[in-house]
């Protein structure tokens, strides 16, 4: 294969530290933790703040968050950089020498590899502090469900690390290892969960005038729920929704008191998200109704969408520039309708989430949440280049 293109100023540094940075990450892939329980994970990161001579470790936000604080050498804004610690809830298939040690917990998204990469640029930069200002490195648990970047921001993370700005980054299969995609608007979809509980009086199956169908108006209610993105959102905004979730009797001569179903809304535009949630809301009730039954409707907003404003979305295309060139830099892609907890911190302050390439014809384990996924380590270089670009273009010295 031709190796991607590496323009750092840095590119002598990141090289040294490429493999201690990547014994770091498999030490972290072998011990995954999921959401909240990232003990371990986290008493390294703060280990290795320390080690490094970080000015200011906190610990215990969210839990199991951590934050660094690096003081460049002349004054200015805080910026802050994010990466998620958390594994998933899986079992390991790929038999790799690092392969997790712990049953049914895998990191199988790669946040083994976010936290590496940003210790390896933390590292670097506390070396050095050729900046202005001050970096704080944003470590966060629960990015898996848990909210964990919620949970930062309402304990007070940009009080404690007061950052004007913050920035994130993720691995993604589809572009290629040596590429950056830096999109505007919306990058990431924002997800609710919906479930639904049809109740009505249950009965024998044999005399079912005598009850009330709740697996039936269930059913319609499953087949009327696509109406909602096809005829009530309007064609040019992207809504999704669907029924992952059905429950009803345990027995084939049972009608069901009570009939379940459950599934997720994925969204960009709030205001194609409210109108969906109402509709979704009216179909339930009124198609309950419809059966002489009753909707019970627990409807959850999870995470807001991750929304790339304009501005920011330059500088981070710019900084990936000056580390692989212009034409490694994808400017428009199709959004990822997987959600992604950083909208939280994105919502407070201006940023950008940037995917970064991992994909090369000798990585083979690529796709995210699937059994056989190992983090490229050959994309660890980018990673730290890219956190040292940003911090070069957004803190330059000379100001
Ligand atoms: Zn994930
Ligand atoms: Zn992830």
């Amino acid at each position: 294969m031709t190796s991607p293109v590496l323009q750092s100023p840095h590119h002598n540094r990141i090289a040294a530290i490429h493999p201690e940075v990547t014994a770091w990450r498999r030490d972290l892939h072998a011990h995954p933790e999921i959401g909240f329980e990232e003990v371990r994970t986290a008493g390294i990161v703060a280990q290795k703040l320390r080690q490094f001579g970080v000015d200011e470790v906190i610990e215990g936000i969210a839990q199991t968050g951590v934050v660094g604080i690096i003081r460049g050498r002349g004054e200015g804004e805080m910026i802050g950089l994010r990466a998620d610690m958390d594994a998933l809830p899986m079992h390991e298939r790929a038999q790799v020498e690092h392969r997790s040690t712990r049953d049914g917990k895998m990191h199988a998204c790669g946040h083994d590899g976010h936290t590496a990469m940003l210790l390896g640029a933390a590292k670097l930069l506390a070396e050095n502090r050729d900046f202005s200002g001050s970096v704080a490195v944003i470590f966060q648990p629960a990015e898996e469900g848990g909210g964990g970047g919620r949970v930062m921001v309402e304990e007070g993370l940009f009080e404690r690390a007061p950052c004007r700005s913050v920035w994130g980054l993720h691995n993604f299969p589809g572009v290629p290892l040596g590429s950056f995609a830096a999109l505007d608007g919306g990058t990431m979809a924002g997800i609710d969960y919906f479930d639904i509980t049809i109740r009505g009086q249950g009965g024998h199956a044999g005399v079912p005038h005598e009850a009330t169908d709740t697996v039936l108006a269930a059913a319609h209610l499953v087949t009327a729920i696509p109406s909602i993105s096809a005829r009530n959102v309007p064609p040019h905004e992207t809504v999704t929704i669907g029924v992952a979730k059905l429950r009803g009797a345990d027995a084939h001569v049972i009608m069901p008191e009570e009939a379940a179903i459950g599934g997720s809304l994925r969204w960009f535009d709030e205001e194609a998200r409210a109108l969906a949630e109402r509709r979704l809301r009216k179909l339930a009730t009124r198609i309950a109704e419809s059966f002489d039954c009753e909707a019970v409707i627990d409807y959850r907003r999870l995470y807001p969408a991750t929304i790339n404003p304009p501005r920011e979305a330059v500088l981070a295309a710019e900084a990936a520039a000056a580390l692989v060139g212009g034409d490694n830099v994808i400017r428009s892609h199709a959004p990822c309708m997987a959600g992604e907890d950083f909208s939280f911190m994105l919502n407070e302050r201006p940023g950008h989430y940037i995917w970064m390439g991992v994909d090369a014809p000798d990585h083979v384990s690529g796709r995210l949440h699937y059994p056989d996924y190992d983090f490229n380590d050959a994309a660890i270089p980018y990673g730290i280049g890219y956190w040292l670009a940003l911090v070069e273009r957004l803190l330059p010295r000379s100001t």
